[in-house]
């Protein structure tokens, strides 16, 4: 079988892997297809798409962009984007604007519970990268407040837990739309992780289908078999792409590698056909 993999981040936004060394990686991996999809920037892509090139990778111009559905937060996966089209840079600053506001207050909040961090040391540590909560999480884990990225999730960060400051994000009628308006295929990530929902899962679906959603993530590391099939039904009901991918993060994630997840994800390539006939047939644009 051919491995693709759909859904991978870079230093670019809160991976812990340059462009290069995730290209690179992927195709010691066996990967043929990479998808580059890092948290609303597409700083990473030019070299992506260069060692791509050099290391017989094909790469996908991808993003993933975060939104809110009620109190939800969804993120919205990009496929065959266009990077350049002039719709996206104004919008991707005005989110990357919202993550920079709420990062501190993030950290005021820890300090608050007890958590001797400032922000400067997280933003050194970051790099040039966006900041993010694996960020923050990082920093807790170096100072010894927690052992682990999942600890410090679950004892500070995720929704719902004391230092969670929500941010403003878009709606995704406006996230599946700018996608859409930059040649995009917006795709559903790891439904697995949406919780909160007021309404059954399915509904949400066809609302976002409304919007001009056309895929959803069914294959995805941490889904198991069980949670495929629902996924993949519910895809078949609604018209969506089946679309898969491992959400490599590097260190961030541990013990996930780009291609093969937790070992057992295996993406078949021929999910790219028809992805491929809708970036190509120009029925995305608009
Ligand atoms: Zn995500
Ligand atoms: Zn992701």
């Amino acid at each position: 079988m051919i491995r693709i993999d759909l859904h991978a981040h870079t230093t670019a936004s809160d991976g812990s892997l340059a462009p290069e060394e995730l290209v690179r990686l992927a195709k010691q991996q066996g990967v043929a297809t990479l998808a580059v999809t890092d948290h609303d920037t597409v700083a990473g892509l030019p070299r992506a798409i260069a060692e791509g090139a050099q290391a017989g990778v094909e790469i996908i111009p991808g993003i993933e962009i975060s939104c809110l559905y009620g109190k939800t937060e969804l993120h919205i996966l990009g496929y065959f984007i266009n990077p350049d089209d002039p719709h996206l840079a104004p919008a991707l600053t005005t989110y990357q604007a919202s993550r920079e506001e709420r990062n501190p207050r993030i950290v005021q909040r820890l300090q608050e519970l007890g958590c001797a961090l400032t922000y400067a040391e997280i933003k050194a540590a970051a790099g040039t990268a966006i900041v993010g909560r694996p960020h923050i999480a990082q920093a807790l884990v170096r100072r010894g407040y927690v052992t682990s990225i999942s600890e410090a999730f679950d004892r500070y960060l995720a929704d719902d837990a004391p230092a969670y400051i929500p941010r403003p994000l878009p709606s995704p009628a406006e996230a599946i739309g700018l996608i859409r308006q930059i040649g995009g295929i917006p795709v559903l990530a790891h439904p697995v992780y949406i919780s909160r929902l007021k309404e059954p899962f399915e509904q949400v679906c066809a609302t976002l289908k409304g919007f001009g959603l056309l895929g959803l993530e069914a294959l995805y590391s941490s889904h198991s078999r069980q949670q495929i099939d629902r996924y993949r039904s519910i895809s078949r009901n609604q018209g969506f792409l089946v679309t898969g991918g491992s959400d490599f993060h590097g260190e961030t994630k541990p013990n996930l590698l780009v291609g093969t997840g937790y070992g057992n994800l295996a993406i078949p390539a021929d999910l790219l056909e028809p992805m491929r006939a809708l970036a190509t047939g120009g029925r995305c644009a608009g």
